[in-house]
C-alpha cells in the first residue's frame, strides 16, 4: 500500500512531522522530488533536526530510506545529512537512491547565484541551492545521472569537456565569471561517484517488488501545490512537480498504487520567497507575533533562516491545492499555535477586480485578487496534549469544522503540537 503526504499550500505545512508520525507504519520511505532547497523540521526522542534531503523516516530503524529518480541529488548534502544524524545517535539508517537520480554539480548553485545577481531586485528569491538550473539541464538533456558515474572514464571525461563547452559560454559573455575546468568537474564527479557507490540501487524495481509483497511505503512530497511548476503560482514555483502524481514518476511506481493522498494543511498561512500572498496579514504587528508564536520555534526557513511571510488560513488557496493533489485525507496542523488569538479572520473568497471568486485564478488575476475575509472566534485556551477531539473546546471544533466545509476535503488528523504524540484522530 503507498500512501503519500504532500502540502496543500506554499510549503512549510508540517510534512516532516506527519511523515515521522506515519513513518512508524512505514517498510520504505520515498522522497520522490525537489532538492536539499527546502527543508523539514522534526523534532523526536534522538533530538530537533533539519533534514533536506533525507526522508523524514530516516529515525526509525524498521525503515527504508529511499531518494528517488524525481530528487535533484547534492550528494555532498546529503553525505553531511547523514553524518549529523548518526553523530546525535540516531542509528546508521539504511538509505537507497535511484539510479536514475541526476545529480545537482558545483556549477548548478554557481548559475542559481549568478543568475539572482544579474536579476537583481526582480529575483525569484531562490535559495541558491542549484535546482533551476539543475532542473533545466535536466530538461534539456545535459544532466548528469547517477549512473553515468559508472560509464566508462573516457566518456564521461568527454561528457564533462561538452558540458563545459555550453556552459562557459554564459561564464564568459553573460555573467563574466570565471570559466570551468573540464578537469575540474570530472574529479568532482569521481568525487561523487566514491561516496555515492554504497547507496545506488535501481529504486524503482525494488519498489516494485516492494508493493507485490504487500510492504507500506510513504511518499514525502516537498512545498505544497501552490508551489507546483504546472497548477502553482508560476513563475514563482518550484522547478519540480510538488503533487502526489509526480510521486508515480518521481519514484518509478505505478499511479494506480497511490490508495491514500495525506494533504497537510496548516492552521494559519506562511509563505516564503516572492510571489502573490493573498491572506497575507499586512498588520506588521500582528504578523511578527504569529510568526514568533508559529511552529515551533517560530516560522523562519528551516534552510536558510529567513523570516516566513505570515498569512491566515486561505479557504481558496486549500481547497484547490487539496483538488491539485487529489486528497483523500487533510492533516491540519499547527492549530496549537492559534489559541492566543480573540478572533481569527479566515480568507473564504478572492475579489477579483469586483468579481467575488472562490476558484484560485491563474498568476495575474491572483495578483490583483483581494482577500474576502471572515472573523471566527478564538477559543483563547492551550490545546496542546489534547488526545480527542471532542475535549477541544467548542470554538477551536468550530473552526476545524468551517475550514473543512470550505476546503470540502475531510480532516481527520489534527496536529496539536510539535512532537509526534501531538495528534488528534477523527
Ligand atoms: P514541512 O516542510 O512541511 O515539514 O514544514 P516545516 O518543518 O518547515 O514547518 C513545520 C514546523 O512546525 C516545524 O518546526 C515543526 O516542528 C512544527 N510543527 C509541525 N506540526 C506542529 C504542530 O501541530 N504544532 C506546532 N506548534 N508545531 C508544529
Amino acid at each position: 500500500m503507498v500512501k503519500a503526504v504532500v502540502g496543500a499550500n506554499w510549503g512549510d505545512e508540517g510534512k516532516g512531522k506527519i511523515t515521522d508520525m506515519l513513518g512508524k507504519e512505514a517498510d520504505i520511505i520515498v522522497r520522490f522530488q525537489g532538492g536539499a532547497n527546502a527543508g523539514h523540521t522534526i523534532i523526536n526522542n534522538y533530538g530537533k533536526f533539519a533534514l533536506h534531503t533525507l526522508p523524514s523516516g530516516v529515525f526509525y530503524d524498521h525503515t527504508t530510506s529511499i531518494i528517488g529518480n524525481g530528487v535533484a541529488l547534492n550528494i555532498p548534502t546529503l553525505m553531511h545529512e547523514i553524518e549529523e544524524i548518526v553523530k546525535q545517535g540516531v542509528p546508521m539508517p539504511k538509505i537507497k537512491v535511484s539510479d536514475r537520480a541526476q545529480m545537482v554539480m558545483s556549477y548548478h548553485i554557481l548559475f542559481d547565484k549568478y543568475e539572482e545577481e544579474r536579476l537583481g531586485g526582480k529575483a525569484f528569491g531562490s535559495t541558491k541551492s542549484g535546482i533551476a538550473p539543475f532542473y533545466s539541464d535536466k530538461y534539456a538533456k545535459i544532466g548528469f545521472q547517477v549512473s553515468e558515474l559508472f560509464d566508462t572514464e573516457e566518456n564521461l571525461k568527454k561528457k564533462a569537456e561538452r558540458i563545459c563547452d555550453t556552459k562557459n559560454v554564459l561564464l564568459e559573455h553573460l555573467y563574466h565569471k570565471p570559466l570551468l575546468d573540464p578537469q575540474k568537474i570530472y574529479e568532482e564527479l569521481l568525487g561523487y561517484k566514491e561516496m555515492i557507490a554504497p547507496y545506488v540501487c535501481d529504486t524503482s524495481a525494488f519498489l516494485y517488488d516492494a508493493i507485490k509483497e504487500g510492504k507500506q511505503i510513504l511518499l514525502e512530497g516537498q512545498l505544497g501545490s501552490l508551489k507546483d511548476p504546472d497548477h502553482g503560482i508560476y513563475p514563482m514555483v518550484t522547478s519540480s512537480s510538488t503533487l502526489a502524481a509526480y510521486g508515480a514518476i518521481g519514484a518509478g511506481i505505478p499511479p494506480y498504487e497511490i490508495k491514500q493522498i495525506i494533504t497537510v494543511c496548516k492552521a494559519y498561512s506562511s509563505a516564503v520567497g516572492a510571489g502573490a500572498f493573498v491572506s497575507e496579514i499586512l498588520d506588521t504587528d500582528a504578523a511578527d507575533e504569529l510568526r514568533r508564536r508559529g511552529g515551533d520555534g517560530g516560522e523562519y526557513g528551516a534552510t536558510t533562516g529567513r523570516p516566513r511571510r505570515m498569512g491566515w488560513f486561505d479557504c481558496v488557496a486549500s481547497k484547490y491545492g487539496c483538488r491539485l493533489q487529489g486528497t483523500t485525507d487533510v492533516a491540519f496542523t499547527v492549530l496549537d499555535v492559534l489559541g492566543y488569538l480573540d478572533e481569527i479572520p479566515v480568507c473564504v473568497a478572492y475579489d477579483v477586480d469586483g468579481e467575488i471568486t472562490k476558484d484560485f485564478p491563474t498568476t495575474v488575476r491572483l495578483e490583483r485578487a483581494k482577500p474576502v475575509l471572515k472573523t471566527l472566534p478564538g477559543w483563547k485556551s492551550d490545546i496542546s496534549g489534547i488526545k480527542n477531539y471532542n475535549d477541544l473546546p467548542e470554538n477551536c471544533r468550530n473552526y476545524i469544522e468551517f475550514i473543512e466545509k470550505e476546503i470540502g476535503f475531510p480532516i481527520t488528523m489534527i496536529s496539536n503540537g510539535p512532537s509526534r504524540d501531538d495528534i488528534i484522530y477523527r
